[in-house]
């Protein structure tokens, strides 16, 4: 999409030698660890050497066999519970913002179910390099990019993560802009989507907007929340309402001139639950050191001289913090949001000068609260995506198809992969249509639901 966009000038990789992809540090017990590069490293390395006997059994341990678990529990059977606890509680809150102990293992670390039913061993697969989880369709997707452009391959090997020159936002502006230049798409903007009402003799879909004549339309995508869609429509699905989704603060922070300094130069830091993070660090679930993994989206003379930091705090500990249960206000104006904001400020301020040793105030502060941003794919989520999968099947016959982080993926690159797959199919499936001049080619086994996938994961 990035070639395709002509975004290459302006993307940002980071390589996997760099120091922002290799210094990750684990906030714990008052200081700073870096994870190690190396299984050499890792032997001496005061988090994970003690934990090394107790997380060899999972050499010789066999495989449960239950469909899912907890993050929590499948980690804690094989590697022991400070394996879990110490740190992958803290990758936990660096993707999901959330609960190790809440979240389902296969729905989130796929490959760690996969090696341990495949191998009775998760170190054991891993030396023996399984535990790619490959769909049908990511074979195809690959052998024709890889086809189309052979350099991809080496890129992608070489880099650790990406944005662009002025932030992964440049990729949605020029997709909207690539794609109103076609003249084939209509963008309509802060609409809201009221109801959705199917008339499956006449294939057709009436899409409700508020404030606006209905659409009549041939097939629905919807990229909604979950949640959002179930509101919309006539039939009710419970697998679109069992997974919450976490509120998380987003405070952005600026030090100008040499006052703040890094005491060590890197990706930035993960807290784990262990710490009893929702007390000791009100919240904060990690910092991302932005001017020193992405430097070049700086230009000038201050920016070496310019650190940039973002905190994140709340996740499944949100309510804890504000001290409600109903997530936040919905109008920007309340009082109620100007004190979070303040709030989550300070519980920054405080954890860069607690963590990082930065005295420095910051010449600017940003606050953001995402109010229910991301899903929580709870234990049995897979299974879940499967029957709705059917369900979709069943009753919409093709009208109706779903992608979004609120299925099979909450990465940017997983909800972009997800939605190409799925457009891709619905646009093969009209070109079908219209092929044979018929109104009502998609056969049942054929609908497109957007949940295919969920089937091999
Ligand atoms: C703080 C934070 C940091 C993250 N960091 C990373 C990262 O580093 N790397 C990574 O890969 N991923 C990251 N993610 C995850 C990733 O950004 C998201 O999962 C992904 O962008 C979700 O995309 P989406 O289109 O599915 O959902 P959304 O972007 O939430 O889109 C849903 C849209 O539906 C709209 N909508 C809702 N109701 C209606 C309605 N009734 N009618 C019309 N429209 C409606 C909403 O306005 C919204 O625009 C992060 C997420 C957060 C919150």
């Amino acid at each position: 999409m990035v070639k395709a966009l002509n975004l290459d000038q302006t993307l940002e990789p980071v390589l996997k030698t760099s120091p922002a992809a290799k210094n990750r540090f684990i906030y714990s017990r008052n200081k700073l660890h870096m994870l190690p590069s190396s299984i050499g490293s890792a032997l001496t390395h005061p988090l994970i050497a003690p934990k090394i006997p107790r997380a060899g059994l999972d050499l010789i341990k066999s495989a449960s066999g239950q469909s899912d678990e907890s993050i929590e529990s499948f980690i804690t059977r094989r590697f022991g519970k400070g394996m879990s606890d110490d740190l992958i509680s803290a990758m936990v809150h660096g993707i999901y913002a959330g609960d190790a102990s809440k979240l389902s293992v296969r729905s989130t670390f796929g490959m760690l179910y996969h090696l341990e039913k495949d191998y009775g061993s998760v170190v054991l697969g891993m030396l023996m390099g399984g535990g790619t989880v490959e769909t049908p369709w990511d074979t195809v997707l690959k052998e024709k990019i890889v086809a189309k452009m052979p350099d991809l391959k080496d890129f992608v090997d070489k880099t650790s993560i990406y944005s662009f020159k002025d932030g992964l936002e440049e990729l949605s502006r020029a997709l909207e802009r690539d794609l109103v230049a076609s003249g084939r798409v209509d963008i309509r903007k802060a609409s809201i989507v009221e109801k959705l009402d199917f008339d499956q003799q006449g294939r057709t879909v009436n899409v409700s907007i508020k404030g606006q004549d209905p659409l009549q339309v041939d097939s629905v995508v919807s990229a909604l929340p979950p949640q959002v869609l179930y509101s919309l429509l006539p039939n009710s699905y419970p697998e679109l309402i069992q997974n919450p989704s976490v509120t998380v603060a987003v405070v952005n922070l600026v030090y100008n001139g040499d006052q703040a300094r890094l005491p060590s130069p890197g990706f930035g830091y993960l807290i784990p639950r262990s710490e009893n993070s929702a007390v000791n660090h009100k919240g904060l679930l990690g910092i991302v050191f932005d001017s020193c993994s992405i430097p070049d989206q700086d230009q000038g003379a201050s920016r070496d001289h310019t650190l940039k930091l973002t905190a994140m705090i709340g996740g499944h500990m949100f309510e804890q913090i504000v001290g409600n249960h109903d997530g936040v206000d919905a109008n920007p104006e309340s009082s109620s949001i100007k004190e979070q904001e303040l709030l989550f400020e300070q519980i920054a301020v405080d954890a860069v000068k607690k963590h990082l040793k930065i005295e420095a105030i910051p010449d600017i502060v940003k606050v953001h609260i995402h109010n229910q941003c991301i899903p929580q794919y709870l234990v049995g989520h897979l299974q879940r995506m499967q029957t709705l999968d059917q369900s979709l099947r069943a009753d919409y016959d093709g009208l109706l198809a779903v992608t979004g982080a609120g299925y099979l993926g909450v990465s940017v690159n997983d909800c972009i992969k997800n939605a190409r797959e799925v457009a891709e199919a619905v646009v093969s499936k009209m070109g079908e249509e219209e092929e044979n001049g018929e109104a009502q080619l998609v056969g049942k086994q054929d609908a497109v639901t957007g949940l295919e996938r969920s089937w091999f994961l």
